[in-house]
């Protein structure tokens, strides 16, 4: 049966996407994350993607944490969420970012997993053999991209910034597993020295790049490889304690980050959008608010180009492993039907997507309408 919608003079768009989305960890606290007790936090990640569809983002390319179970519900239609690209658990070394472990919690036995691997969100490995069985055990999962952490991070309580983690040989094997399913590896890494031992394994996504420097930014364009940055709110270093280890790496990257969409801009590279909300259901309700921040640096027209049709093609990466495939991003025939319907134009006005309530008078995932207000 075929449903006619009065548009009225408003705005047609394609659903919004964030190249930069953990399902499992945007909304809980930290403390509720390390209390371990993955029912309750299921049932916030739940939640949570039912509030992200409904701020209009119909699909969200999910970097690290154990998101399977939530996709195959929101495929089954047990509840209303986006479109998840999963990469199953974020794959980490010893001591790395994504070793949440205590002292207590070591030695641990070459192929053993350690107790916070075994819910799915992280892994750890520390050898080529060790990478090779983290990747093939996400794939068999369904991942559509894996994920790596090829350099310390803000959020991990060991790993210093300047720490390059993974060996080539180890970066190596995780993109020759990836490859030969059909699909790629994206690694976490601020600093040039991260992303360039990951360039030269085969690495096709550098998350973040915030310390990159100049002569890196060129190298990223002249081997094609994208970058997925994201335009960090003060409200994301603010969920660290002042004075702990974690705040004095966030405050450190988020002044390169401002230099990285500069380098991102000079070298015009393959630059994808997304948010990286970790730990906060008041950040997650910004999801909108933060895309429209990118006007920093770009007039709204790229934003919004970015989340959508430029985010699509990233999305397409995945090759034969694409969990949706179609083209995504897009206001086309034949595409998949990711449509808003915005009351105004989001060019003009881009504030109007940090109102998604308002704004958004008509949600549409794959040919279904979640919100219709007209
Ligand atoms: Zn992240």
């Amino acid at each position: 049966m075929q449903q006619v919608i009065e548009g009225a003079g408003r705005v047609l768009m394609p659903g919004l996407i964030d190249a930069h989305w953990h399902s499992m960890m945007a909304a809980p606290s930290l403390g509720a994350i390390l209390s371990g007790d993955h029912r309750y936090l299921t049932a916030i990640a739940a939640a949570e993607s039912t509030r992200t569809l409904m701020r209009g983002f119909t699909s969200v390319r999910d970097v690290g944490g154990n998101s399977f179970g939530l996709k195959q519900a929101v495929d089954e239609g047990i509840l209303p969420g986006p479109r998840i690209y999963p990469s199953g658990a974020m794959i980490s070394v010893t001591s790395g970012h994504g070793d949440f472990r205590q002292a207590g919690d070591l030695p641990r036995t070459m192929g053993a997993p350690g107790p916070t691997d075994l819910e799915g969100d992280t892994a750890i490995a520390d050898s080529p053999d060790e990478v090779r069985m983290r990747v093939r055990e996400q794939l068999m999962r369904g991942a559509s991209q894996i994920k790596l952490t090829a350099g310390g991070g803000v959020s991990s309580p060991h790993s210093p910034l300047d720490a390059v983690t993974f060996t080539p040989a180890e970066l190596r094997a995780a993109v020759e597993a990836a490859g030969n399913w059909g699909t790629y590896v994206t690694v976490h890494a601020y600093t040039s020295q991260a992303i360039r031992e990951a360039i030269d394994a085969g690495v096709k996504v550098i998350e973040h790049g915030s310390l990159m420097d100049d002569d890196t930014a060129r190298l990223i364009g002249q081997k094609g490889v994208w970058l997925s940055i994201q335009p960090f709110p003060d409200a994301l270093a603010e969920a660290f304690p002042p004075g702990s280890f974690e705040r004095q790496k966030a405050d450190e990257v988020f002044v390169g980050n401002n230099h990285a969409y500069d380098l991102a801009k000079k070298y015009k590279l393959k630059t994808a959008w997304g948010t990286d909300v970790l730990f906060s259901a008041t950040l997650a309700t910004q999801q909108g608010a933060i895309l429209a921040s990118l006007t920093r640096w770009y007039t709204p027209a790229e934003a919004l180009v970015m989340a959508t049709g430029t985010n699509g093609e990233l999305l397409q990466l995945t090759g034969k492993r694409n969990p949706y495939p179609g083209e995504i991003g897009v206001v086309k025939e034949g595409a998949l039907a990711d449509l808003l319907l915005v009351d105004g134009d989001p060019v003009a006005d881009i504030s109007l997507i940090t109102r998604p309530e308002q704004s958004f008078k008509v949600i549409m995932k794959d040919g279904v309408i979640y919100r219709n207000t007209l």
